[in-house]
């Protein structure tokens, strides 16, 4: 039998963030486990050319960088701060737990181990391996970092049925199966399709031999209101359109044409109104790259895939024998309800801040370790659940500017906040000089409260 203080179930990326900012904040100890045998969550099955979509630099564990900060210099991101990796977020999270957890002396992680249920301060885990079960006692609380969990291609089942003769392959297999095709359908309309287009026509795929199938269009968030540290007036001018829009808008609809009017928002087709919307990054080049793609199959969802033909909601389409059929439709962000984070001996891990998952954990390991009563836990830390629709984005930055209000009032949380290098705004209390981060900061400020109030009569 062990002993923890905390026991977080899910080593991915959230469940290293809290637990690196609980062992930097107290003296607790914590034991990490993961039915993976590593840590690094949904990266470990990650298609070997994913990447962050977001800038390494707020991305990770707050006491330790990834990444060194560069510029990229060429490509479709040139200009824009790196982006790591999938193979990179994996080193660097082996790194985060050898050298900033472990060596405390006061973190284990217990790989290949399923959390299974606990009573009364008793947790049991199971060992993959032999099977066998295992008691925990677990002073403080049961962390669940996995409430959240991401459902990735590599591990999700389809929601289509596949006969076993089709020519078709999850999003990972693309590199070594390409070759043996001349034409491709890619299934999903999101980030993971968008990266599978990319990556083909990068391989010198001919556009017209693309097809995709999106039953719904996304807005895309423009990658270059996203960039930090030296370029960080970007994201103030971004915030700063979102409030404006809020402010304005007749509607949601409203608010994303405003959006999209100032360069904040991006959709492939200009002709379809998106329905869908997930926080999702892309650069203009690369939006520019994947409107090449002409064929795209709006025929409603996937229901089968044959082996020459595909079955959809409202349609089919024939598949000629070299034609491969790509999976990318898994859902990437959880659809959880929120729910109280801080109940009883129970830390769900869940959304504060939109579009900042590691920063979230992180700040609730900051919480429990400097707050005591629950309820006031929990009124500093409100769930905000991710955005699938336009209407959930409204009411998801309606909560997160509520909710920067009530940190702004609590000294040590504003403090580590202006420090966190998971902070999209991190180091901005030194750049007063930055004309173009005051102007934006002053029209956020002149739209949030009316943004605000608006929002939620719209949504
Ligand atoms: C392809 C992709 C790209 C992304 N890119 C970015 C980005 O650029 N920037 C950004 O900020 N966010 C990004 N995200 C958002 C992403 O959700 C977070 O970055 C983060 O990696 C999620 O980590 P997590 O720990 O919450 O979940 P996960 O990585 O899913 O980890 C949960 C872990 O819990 C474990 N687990 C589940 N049940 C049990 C159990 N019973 N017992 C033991 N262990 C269990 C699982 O094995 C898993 O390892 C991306 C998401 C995806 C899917």
């Amino acid at each position: 039998m062990s002993i923890t203080d905390y026991l977080v179930i899910g080593a991915g990326a959230s469940g290293l963030a809290f637990a690196d900012a609980l062992l930097h904040e107290s003296d607790a100890e914590v034991l990490l486990v993961d039915r993976r045998a590593e840590v690094g969550g949904h990266w470990r099955d990650a298609y070997s050319f994913v990447l962050l979509h977001t800038p390494s630099a707020y991305y990770g564990v707050n006491s330790l960088r990834l990444g060194r900060n560069r510029i990229i210099e060429s490509g479709r991101n040139a200009g824009f701060y790196e982006q790591a990796t999938g193979a990179e977020v994996c080193a660097y999270f082996e790194t985060v737990l050898a050298r900033q957890l472990q060596s405390s002396g006061r973190a284990q992680f217990l790989g290949r181990t399923g959390f299974l249920d606990h009573h009364d301060g008793i947790a049991r885990i199971r060992h993959l391996e032999t099977g066998e079960v295992e008691e925990v006692v677990v002073r403080r609380r049961i962390v669940d970092a996995r409430y959240q969990e991401a459902s990735v291609p590599a591990t999700h089942t389809p929601s289509y049925t596949v006969d076993p003769d089709a020519a078709f392959a999850p999003v990972g297999m693309l590199p070594e199966r390409a070759g043996d095709y001349r034409e491709f359908i890619v299934i999903g309309a999101g980030k993971t399709a968008a990266d599978a287009c990319l990556w083909l026509l990068d391989a010198g795929t001919d556009p017209d031999r693309i097809r995709w199938v999106r039953p719904r269009e996304m807005w895309f968030t423009n990658r270059a209101g996203m960039q930090p540290l030296e370029q960080v007036a970007s994201i103030l001018n971004g915030l700063a359109d979102d409030a404006e829009a809020g402010a304005h808008a007749r509607d949601v609809v409203d608010m994303c044409h405003r959006l999209e009017d100032v360069g904040r928002l991006m959709r492939l087709d200009p002709s379809v109104e998106p329905t869908m919307y997930r926080g999702t990054m892309l650069s203009r080049p690369e939006l520019t790259a994947l409107q090449q793609i002409g064929n795209v199959i709006r025929l409603g969802h996937v229901e089968a895939v044959g082996v020459d033909r595909l079955r959809l909601t409202a349609g089919g389409v024939t598949a000629a024998r070299h034609t491969l059929v790509v999976d990318c439709s898994a859902r990437g962000l959880s659809a959880s309800p929120p729910v109280p984070i801080f109940v009883d001996n129970t830390i769900r891990l869940q959304q504060l801040r939109h579009n900042s998952p590691t920063f979230n954990a992180a700040l609730l390991g900051f919480i429990e370790a400097h707050r005591d009563d629950a309820a006031e836990k929990n009124r500093l830390a409100p769930p905000n659940p991710y955005a699938n629709t336009p209407r959930d984005m409204a009411s998801m930055f309606t909560r997160t500017w509520v909710t920067e209000r009530l940190w702004q009032g609590e000294a040590d949380i504003r403090h580590w906040i202006e420090q966190s290098r998971l902070n999209l705004l991190c180091g901005l209390a030194e750049r007063t000089g930055d004309v173009a981060a005051k102007a934006a900061a002053g029209r956020f400020t002149n739209h949030v409260a009316d943004a605000i109030a608006r929002l939620p009569q719209l949504a």
